[in-house]
């Protein structure tokens, strides 16, 4: 689905992301960790083209995304994005959230957007929510609802940085139990984590990142149980 190779990514002198091939296969849940300042937005962004990779490609369904030529728009429909401060439109209402980009981007008609935006409601379960605008929502609604937006757009992707780093402890399951379900349905997702018994649960692969480097590239059982570089063993003492 998703396949980088050779990637780099600097900002100015600062070298990020250095020299990271990898890949995403359909239907897989990539958990990406590692300690704060690595480079785990930057990747992601890279992903789908919030950032411009410095050196290197990305391909996704077999097509080079770094190429000139890419459509980045086009790029951006099929590759959710989730983020840790939810990134709500405040001046419309939940269901006017979910079912924006389908009117304007995939030009369904308002009573077409209006049912699967209740349907994408109902399956996160704020479908009583529909109505409300996102200031009278917790966070963990908020983030629910940018999740049902994010699906809005059929992507074959969802990149999610974070998605429970700003809520209340209380909040963090319900926002996990909705990316257990989209996991469970096939979605092909990267998520970049703290919540380690989250990532060993549901993640098909481990990503560990270190100083901008791919310091491993693992099976959750392996890595949680084996990790293979120093940094990984102190990483996850502190976290486990
Ligand atoms: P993580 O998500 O793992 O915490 P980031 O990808 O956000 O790490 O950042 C990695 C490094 O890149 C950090 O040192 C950060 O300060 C730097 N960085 C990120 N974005 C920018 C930017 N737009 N301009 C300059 N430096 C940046
Ligand atoms: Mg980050």
């Amino acid at each position: 689905m998703i396949k980088t190779e050779g990637l780099f990514k600097s900002f100015g002198k600062l070298d990020v992301l250095k020299d990271i091939s990898t890949e995403i296969r359909q239907g897989e849940v990539v958990a990406v960790i590692g300690p704060s300042g690595c480079g785990k937005s930057t990747l992601l962004r890279c992903m789908n083209l919030l950032e411009t990779p410095t050196q290197g490609h990305i391909y996704f369904k077999g097509e080079d995304i770094t190429a000139p030529k890419t459509n980045i728009s086009n790029v951006r429909q099929h590759l959710g994005m989730v983020f840790q401060q939810f990134n709500l439109f405040p001046h419309m209402t939940v269901l006017q959230n979910v079912t924006y980009a389908p009117i304007k981007v995939s030009k369904l008609s308002s009573d077409e957007a209006k049912q699967l935006g209740i349907e994408l409601l109902e399956k996160v379960g704020l479908q009583e929510k529909a109505d409300v605008y996102p200031s009278r929502l917790s966070g963990g609604q908020k983030q629910r609802v940018a999740i049902a937006r994010a699906l809005a757009m059929k992507p074959d992707v969802i990149l999610f940085d974070e998605p429970t780093s700003a809520l209340d402890p209380e909040m963090v399951q319900e926002v996990l139990e909705v990316m257990k379900g989209l996991a469970k349905t096939g979605m092909t997702m990267a998520i970049v984590t703290h919540e380690m018994g989250f990532a060993r649960e549901v993640a098909d692969r481990i990503w560990f990142l270190n100083e901008g480097c791919l310091a491993e590239d693992a099976e959750p059982d392996t890595f949680f149980t084996n990790p293979q570089c120093d940094r990984a063993k102190q990483f996850l003492e502190k976290m486990l």
